[in-house]
């Protein structure tokens, strides 16, 4: 029997438990679904019970599936839920998730004042209606009575957590992305504290990313099929164990995903600021940050393009292969037709829910393939444009580490190496969230495996096209005027009701 680490990821749709040796070895994977309740526009809630439920069904099917009980679980979760609970925990509504917009204009408000740039800058977090601060201020303003009688307001980790050991506690990272913690301070902010309306002394005491517990009651070691002696480690937020997770620790890495959405990570000794694009900070532990930016347009740009012009309603693996192989005699750069991906109105760097999409610069030449190269094109500058807002905000990034759907596409990611000019390396571990946790855990309840049960081999490499980066580096700043050349034509096309 090889002892194992179960990494728990509590993720939006799914908890997915993740177990490795300690010696690297993956046991097993299990995963188990919840819905994502949307009762208004813009609303999006979940049911923390049926979290809770998810989890205890993965510990269970794990231990049923290895054969025996982990010695160690660690937590990764999403970040930015809130939920209003009495003393003893129990709900008193659903839980709010990251993705509910209905604080949008009271973030829209506070991002453009003096007050919001300084509790940006004290808590990491953007000035956004994912962030818990905004949703505090609209349930006080909207639920006043629920928000008076609310013991506690914590995260579906805490909930979690608080299951099993009957304490409010949240780890430094879960903390730094809610908008109300001062990342430098490692406390609750009283600024921001005063301006959600709330006592610091309803949220949970704060701990380090590392911090475990075990003496689990003898119920709840029998409900999840595991020793009372089990350790139990807080962990971090998704973001920062997938940093963990995919090895972007050392200076001058970053770790860049293209999914339905897309995202830049680097790991910082301190915060990056950039007060226009609000990048975030958040902490993997006292002396760690992640700091990068969230873009909504990735895939899901893209999928736009290929189900409503390209006539491919459901898209197999092949059908990416077959279209994309049509680019690849298009040059680089697309003969200069340029595509602004925003389509789902976008997070960093521009945090404008009225910004649209956009072809622009079309000439006779411009062909079908044309369009597709530049929506992939304009899908990685505007990522290109995050990775360079937090590069230039700290040190110089030689390597990016990259995942999501997109690295099955050898098209696709040519283009992010030449626009990037970095070289990309294909770092995708299976659940890179659930192995950070299980890399958190290691570090501080099994040094001695660390080494071991982190080693990676055979990493695949892409090298950018020079040639190719000139280019596209005449281009890059045409691209980024352009979203402000049009910002107010959009926004005012935006309010036009036709
Ligand atoms: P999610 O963020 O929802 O987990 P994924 O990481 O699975 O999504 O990425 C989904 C996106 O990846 C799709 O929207 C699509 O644009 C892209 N994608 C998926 N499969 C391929 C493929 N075989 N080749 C190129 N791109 C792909």
């Amino acid at each position: 029997m090889k002892p194992y680490i179960l990494g728990i990821d509590i993720g939006t749709g799914s908890t997915k438990a993740v177990a490795l040796t300690l010696t690297g070895e993956a046991l097993g994977v299990v995963q188990n679904h919840y819905p994502i309740n949307n009762p208004e526009p813009g609303y999006s809630e979940q049911d923390p019970l049926l979290i809770w439920h998810a989890f205890v069904k993965c510990m269970q099917d794990i231990t049923a599936r290895v054969g025996y009980a982990p010695v160690t679980v660690s937590f990764s979760s999403a970040m930015h839920s809130i939920i209003l609970v009495d003393e003893t925990g129990t709900p008193l509504l659903p839980m709010i998730t990251w993705a509910d917009a209905r604080s949008e204009d009271i973030a829209q408000e506070l991002r453009h004042s003096v007050q919001g740039a300084e509790i940006y800058r004290i808590t990491g977090t953007p000035i956004h209606a994912m962030s818990p601060l905004c949703k505090l201020i609209w349930l006080r303003t909207n639920k006043p009575e629920l928000f008076i009688q609310a013991a506690q307001f914590i995260s579906i980790k805490e909930f979690i957590w608080f299951k099993l050991f009957g304490s409010f506690e949240i780890d430094y990272s879960i903390a730094s992305a809610t908008g109300l913690f001062d990342i430098l301070k490692l406390d609750w902010s009283v600024e921001a504290c005063k301006l959600a309306g709330i006592s610091a002394a309803k949220l949970s005491i704060p701990r380090n990313t590392t911090y475990h517990r075990n003496n689990l009651n003898p119920d709840t070691a029998a409900l999840l099929n595991i020793s009372q002696q089990t350790h139990f480690v807080i962990g971090a937020s998704d973001g920062c164990c997938a940093n963990l997770g995919s090895h972007t620790t050392g200076p001058g890495i970053a770790a860049l995903t293209i999914g339905t959405s897309g995202a830049v990570r680097i790991t910082s000794p301190k915060p990056v600021y950039n007060f226009d694009g609000m990048t975030f900070n958040y902490l993997v532990n006292q002396d760690t940050f992640v700091c990068g930016g969230a873009v909504n347009n990735g895939g899901i740009a893209i999928n736009w393009l290929l189900q409503n012009f390209l006539q491919k309603e459901k898209l197999t693996p092949a059908d990416y292969d077959e279209l994309f192989a049509t680019i690849d005699t298009i040059p680089a750069a697309s003969d200069g037709l340029i595509f602004l991906p925003y389509l789902y109105g976008e997070r960093a760097p521009l945090w404008d829910t009225q910004t649209s999409g956009g072809f622009l610069n079309i000439k006779p030449a411009h062909t079908r393939a044309h369009f597709l190269r530049a929506a992939l094109e304009g899908v990685c500058f505007a990522l290109y444009d995050v990775l360079k807002t937090v590069e230039d905000a700290s040190v110089n990034i030689t390597q990016v580490n990259i995942s999501g759907g997109f690295v099955s596409s050898a098209t696709w990611t040519q283009i992010l190496a030449d626009i990037t000019g970095k070289r990309l390396v294909v770092l995708q571990p299976e659940d890179a969230s659930a192995v950070g946790a299980i890399y958190l855990a290691a570090q501080v309840l099994h040094p001695e495996s660390y080494d071991q049960l982190t080693h990676v081999d055979n990493q695949t490499v892409i090298e950018p096209n020079a040639q190719n980066h000139e280019r596209y580096s005449k281009l890059f700043p045409i691209f980024k005027k352009l979203y402000r050349d049009l910002m107010d034509s959009m926004h005012r096309l935006h309010e036009l009701d036709i």
